[in-house]
């Protein structure tokens, strides 16, 4: 199963494709987390990324194609995987399909959620709140700046991509402002899986 999440910061991305991980079996790329370890490390991809990100601008898509491409070849992306927060631009989700099109792979699903931008506001507010609360460094872009930057960044840069994905018939958008179960039901609904039987302790996936 290979799997596309589009949407704005804060739309829950992140949270959904982790559900999908253990319930696929399939790792959860998030080309965010990937720039996040090489800022951490160092690196010389991490030297050039940090003060982009910290603005809340896009990282080049020269360096964000490479490194998707050196990950989905790893081996514990061979039954699949779920792109979070890659492509944010037409030209990434050109340089994915030819990655793709290489292998003789094609993405299952696109997947959109679809939320407005004052709950975003809100969810990002709720995320600060809580990573100071469980004593663990802020992200370096989730100050006021670099939010609106990042939300500016999505409209001008990142919306095209679902309409490239919906001329290609592969978008399905869903409705990100429900509970996170219910998201999650619809997700699997989309993917045509049916929802497990669910426990008191166990999420809905
Ligand atoms: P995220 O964790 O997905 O919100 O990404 C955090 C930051 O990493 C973004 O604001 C960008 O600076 C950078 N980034 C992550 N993914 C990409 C991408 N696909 N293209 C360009 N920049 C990216």
């Amino acid at each position: 199963m290979k799997i596309v999440f589009l949407g704005p910061p804060g739309a829950g991305k992140g949270t959904q494709s982790e559900r999908l991980t253990s319930r696929f079996g399939i790792p959860q790329l998030s080309t965010g987390d990937m720039l996040r370890a090489a800022v951490k490390a160092e690196t010389a991809i991490g030297l050039k990324a940090k003060e982009v990100m910290a603005a809340g601008q896009l990282v080049s898509d020269d360096i964000v194609v490479g490194i998707v491409a050196d990950r989905i070849g790893e081996p514990d992306a061979a039954k699949g995987f779920i792109l979070d927060g890659f492509p944010r631009t037409v030209a990434q989700a050109e340089a994915l399909d030819a990655m793709l099109t290489g292998k003789g792979l094609a993405l299952d699903a696109v997947l959109e959620l679809v939320v407005d931008e004052g709950a975003l506001l809100d969810r990002i507010h709720k995320r600060v709140a809580e990573t100071i609360a469980a004593g663990k460094p802020v992200r370096a872009d989730d100050n006021a700046d670099a939010v609106a930057t990042r939300l500016a960044a999505y409209r001008q840069q990142t919306a095209p991509v679902s309409g490239y994905y919906a001329s290609h018939g592969v978008l399905q958008r869903l409705d990100g402002m429900r509970p996170v179960d219910e998201v999650t039901a619809s997700i699997l609904a989309a993917l045509g899986e049916a929802p497990r039987q669910r426990s008191s302790q166990a999420a809905n996936v």
